[in-house]
């Protein structure tokens, strides 16, 4: 009885002495010494924002002030972010060039008129640059018949000449004609369609924006937005095809840039909404 009782009472101040050694040890570096850590993806940091339309009065989730946007550009300013192009990060993928520390993406989808009449000269003032992924469609037909009005008219094609020869504008696209969620969503496959005669549909729309660009800029786009963000594997040879080297989507995550270019395709992207005041959304959209 007596040498039970006494290993008894042993093994309770041995375990009671085990949860203590472990708690201290859970407080100190020993433990993050002996456990693998939570591995941080490799490359370098890249937030991507996507902004619509910039108008005053605010009518929608994607539309933000011309404030807004200030606002959002000063504190990016502020806290060292450097916007880049695409064919920098291309640069940055096949070793040909660096990028600044804090690399930071700026977009416009649908290709509003008031990207050139409210955030360009908000870039110039910023020292910022940004993508503009026009809908061909819209530039070709849609602005021609009611341009220039800032709360709903889309870029012409020499508004989008003036904000390539900005030099602050990369013209991207957002396919010609297939800015639509109703007969499929964005320009993804649909269920069961065959693959080749997707393929088909999907060069055919990209192509008339690419042919249209060079003829009116000199240049065909080689970034690429998915309307909605609606993405599928078979897109991808088509893009790559075209001459398209980077890909955004509307996923809200953060992206890695390594020295491999095919981290360029499906770039996530933070939607700014008008909801979040500039340093909770940034809080977000800047987290790695
Ligand atoms: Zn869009």
């Amino acid at each position: 009885m007596y040498r039970c009782y006494h290993s008894g009472k042993f093994v309770s101040f041995l375990l009671a002495d085990i949860v203590i050694l472990v708690i201290f040890l859970l407080g100190t570096n020993v433990v993050k010494a002996i456990m693998p850590e939570e591995k941080k993806p490799d490359g370098i940091f890249l937030p991507v924002i996507m902004y619509h339309s910039v108008t005053s009065p605010v009518v929608g989730d994607y539309h933000v002030s011309p404030e807004m946007l200030e606002n959002d550009l000063q504190y990016l300013k502020n806290h060292g972010y450097q916007s880049v192009t695409s064919s920098q990060l291309l640069d940055y993928t096949q070793g040909k060039g660096k990028l600044p520390e804090h690399p930071i993406m700026i977009t416009f989808d649908d290709g509003f008129y008031n990207n050139l009449s409210q955030a360009l000269p908000l870039l110039e003032k910023y020292d910022m640059c940004a993508v503009v992924s026009i809908v061909g469609y819209y530039t070709d037909v849609t602005a021609e018949r009611d341009p220039h009005v800032d709360t709903y008219s889309y870029l012409t094609w020499d508004d989008v000449k003036q904000l390539q020869n900005s030099g602050r504008v990369e013209i991207g696209s957002h396919t010609y004609n297939m800015h639509s969620n109703s007969e499929r969503a964005g320009c993804s496959i649909l269920y069961g369609e065959n693959p080749e005669h997707y393929q088909m549909i999907l060069r055919d729309d990209l192509s008339l924006l690419q042919d249209q660009a060079k003829k009116q800029t000199g240049t065909a786009p080689t970034i690429f937005a998915y309307p909605y963000g609606f993405t599928c594997r078979e897109s991808v040879p088509v893009l790559k095809e075209l001459g398209f080297t980077c890909t955004l989507i509307c996923l809200e995550k953060p992206n890695y840039i390594t020295r491999n270019s095919d981290c360029l395709y499906g770039l996530c992207r933070y939607n700014r909404s008008p909801d979040l005041s500039t340093e909770d959304f940034f809080k977000k959209a800047l987290a790695e």
